[in-house]
């Protein structure tokens, strides 16, 4: 082992109440998107965090009462013993690795429109429920007996969680997602009895769950406090001076202060808004209210950051959702003295999508993520080769570089092969996109990690065409060739081209990507791609001085990057950068010099005067190799030619996280067991009919 002793203060033990964390590295709650639907594939993922070195791993939020539920979000629950077992499990798998087992009990109150209980919901004060949607449901105010109520309920399921396994078990108020953030808020809590006003009053239900939970479980289980330092909203809402006054007033009471920013897009704020510590000034001074450890969070994925944050005194234990996500093994990695295998969160936050559509977590970075029990994928293992046959993989873009990294620690031969001079395909040139710098790390990591691998030889600047692929002679080829923009306008809203009179200017981001800017001064951006691209390309010509008019046929730009939490973020910056926004309408027509505009609701149209337009609708798989080579079929044999799979974008688009899990997917396949028949390929977990 070869610790660098930069990193010691990390790899120290600390007590946290009456438990010990083994280091300085804390997984703090976060969803996934699996939930009660998947007990068993949470279980596992949360089980390599814990052999991957973190020494507390805790659970997302656990929704400990039937009258506060966010369906359609799939988190936990913790209703009755009968949820018990399936918590025991995921402790199970965190404990049989060394770690601890923390647990966040969440009562979302007026958070939560409870579409599957159908019971009112309960808050400090009878407000619209402010969900991420616009529920048309509206919380109660809380009476003396529903506040005993609570207390009661919060107190039973701290008892199931510490059967359950748990050593940590939370109370949590933060991220304007639990009432107790709503009782603590002047904005949420209008009450006038001892509950309301005065921040001593709005804090004390605050200290008496906290009292209550270390009263039933404390002697043996930490109880650590989640709270929101601030919520960024300039005068509206919880701000740092205030919070500090109220952790002053039960500064002592919890075990540990986990502290962040609210909301949930502000804490886990996307890598094209802001940078690694970004919290820092909010929790810096939190260690001097109380003598209780710290942790907070802050995207760190490097190791001098961390240990100096913890050197400075801003916190006593990294706190990590994403970076965890991202390398599992992240811990160990410092730990061994392996930092530069580290895989770099890129703050995209394609995790976070998996938890706003309802399904299992994925991660750009680590295409393991959420597959561990699924298809019993590991993100520092895979199995060794079954076979002597090498692999030729052409195109080195996520996909690509994925698949030969991985089929490369497999042990088999591989030849990687790129026509352009640098590698990293389309995240080479996204990553120059303003905001988009760290996104590079999808490349970089694959790359730092092939040159470990003497058993892949990368060729750059070589071009493969379906005859130098049958002269070169390999029996398996991956084609991870990409795809291009496509210039004709179709998308999603228009699946024909959009009409385009002669001497028209269009556009691609290839284009831009590519230096090739429009000329004149006004530019419309047609964005029916919905995703970033549109609106990074707005701001880049923004920024290059155009008159840019961005276009969309939804109510808002970016609407997609709703599920990674940059809509906000993305639709501000294009404001602040005086980009016009033109929702709800449809690019109907491209001429020279001027564009049709049409309302989606009453088809008007509209001419906008318009020097060029720049399309970002969709994508061509770039797949003619793979179709000059099926055309070759009779010559494959002779040329000892057996396979010949396309993958990732030269497929079909879609984001770089699938690309990703293409590459991966290839090399964890390769001479695996035959699919048999029609059976799924992946397990799941079914009910148990009663
Ligand atoms: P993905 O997201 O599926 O990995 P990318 O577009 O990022 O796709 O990467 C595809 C890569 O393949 C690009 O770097 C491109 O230059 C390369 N490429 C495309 N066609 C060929 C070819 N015929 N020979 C070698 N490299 C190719
Ligand atoms: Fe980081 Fe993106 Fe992975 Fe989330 S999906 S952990 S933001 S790399």
């Amino acid at each position: 082992m070869n610790v660098d002793s930069r990193f010691d203060i990390l790899l120290q033990p600390i007590e946290i109440g009456p438990v010990t964390a083994r280091n300085r590295f804390y997984q703090v709650p976060h969803c996934t998107g699996m939930g009660y639907r998947d007990p068993t594939a949470l279980a596992h993922m949360r089980g390599v965090k814990a052999e991957g070195g973190w020494a507390v791993v805790c659970t997302e939020q656990v929704e400990f009462h039937w009258t506060s539920e966010i369906t359609p979000f799939i988190e936990l629950r913790l209703w009755d013993d009968r949820d018990i077992p399936m918590l025991a499990r995921m402790a199970d798998h965190v404990h049989a690795h060394g770690a601890l087992a923390g647990l966040e009990l969440c009562y979302n109150g007026a958070h939560a429109p409870n579409f599957y209980s159908r019971e009112v919901p309960l808050a400090p004060t009878g407000l619209p429920v402010a969900s991420f949607s616009y529920e048309p449901v509206q919380a109660r105010s809380m009476d003396k007996q529903d506040i005993r109520n609570v207390r009661r309920w919060h107190r039973a399921a701290a008892l199931r969680a510490r059967q359950a396994g748990y050593d940590l078990i939370y109370v949590y108020a933060g991220h304007g997602l639990s009432f107790l953030h709503h009782f603590l808020s002047r904005e949420f809590n209008h009450r006038t009895d001892e509950y309301g006003g005065s921040l001593e009053n709005r804090v004390r239900l605050l200290k008496e769950l906290l009292i209550d939970t270390r009263e039933a479980v404390g002697d043996t289980c930490a109880v650590p406090c989640r709270l929101s330092m601030d919520e960024l909203r300039g005068g509206v809402g919880l701000e740092k001076a205030e919070t500090e006054d109220m952790i002053g007033l039960v500064a002592e009471i919890p075990d540990l202060w986990d502290v962040c920013l609210a909301s949930w897009e502000n804490d886990s704020m996307p890598s094209r808004f802001g940078e690694e510590g970004g919290q820092e000034p909010y929790i810096d001074g939190v260690k001097k209210l109380t003598t209780k450890p710290v942790v907070g969070v802050g995207r760190y994925t490097s190791p001098d950051r961390m240990a100096s944050v913890i050197r400075k005194g801003i916190v006593d234990l990294i706190g990590c959702a994403r970076p965890s996500i991202a390398d599992p093994f992240l811990p160990r990695k410092v730990e061994e003295g392996r930092v530069e295998d580290i895989r770099e969160c890129i703050g995209c936050n394609i995790c976070v999508s998996g938890d706003f559509t309802m399904s299992p977590i994925r991660c750009t970075q680590n295409p393991t993520m959420g597959e561990e029990w699924r298809r019993g994928w590991h993100p520092e293992r895979i199995r060794p080769k079954e076979s002597d046959k090498p692999v030729l993989v052409v195109g080195a873009g996520p996909a690509g570089l994925e698949a030969a990294q991985a089929l490369g620690k497999r042990g088999y031969e591989v030849t990687l092969a790129e026509q352009a001079t640098e590698l990293g395909g389309r995240v080479a040139k996204e990553c120059r996109l303003p905001g988009l710098a760290a996104w590079g790390r999808v490349r970089d990591w694959r790359v730092e990690q092939l040159h470990k691998l003497p058993n892949v030889s990368v060729y750059l600047d070589s071009r493969l065409d379906a005859e130098a692929v049958l002269e070169f002679g390999c029996p398996r080829v991956v084609v991870a060739t990409g795809s291009r923009w496509r210039g004709d306008g179709v998308g999603r809203h228009w699946t024909t081209p959009v009409p385009t009179g002669d001497g028209a200017q269009v556009l691609t981001p290839d284009d831009i990507m590519e230096d090739r800017l429009p000329q004149g001064r006004r530019v419309v951006v047609w964005d029916d791609d919905h995703y970033y691209m549109a609106s990074v390309m707005a701001e880049l010509l923004a920024e290059k001085g155009f008159d840019t008019t961005y276009i969309t046929p939804a109510s808002e730009a970016s609407t997609w990057s709703r599920n990674t939490m940059e809509q906000h973020f993305a639709q501000a910056r294009m404001l602040e950068k005086g980009i016009r926004i033109q929702a709800f309408r449809t690019l109907s027509r491209i001429a020279p010099g001027a564009v049709a505009l049409s309302c989606v609701h009453t088809g008007r149209e509209e001419e906008l005067e318009a020097d060029a337009v720049l399309l970002a609708t969709s994508r061509t798989p770039s797949d003619e190799l793979a179709t000059a080579l099926a055309r070759l079929r009779e010559r494959w044999s002779d040329a000892g030619l057996e396979a010949v799979d396309a993958i990732g974008d030269a497929l079909a688009p879609a984001t770089i996280a699938h690309a990703v899990y293409a590459g991966r997917r290839y090399a964890e396949e390769l001479d695996g067991p035959e699919v048999i028949g029609d059976a799924v390929p992946f397990k799941r977990e079914l009910a148990e009919l009663i």
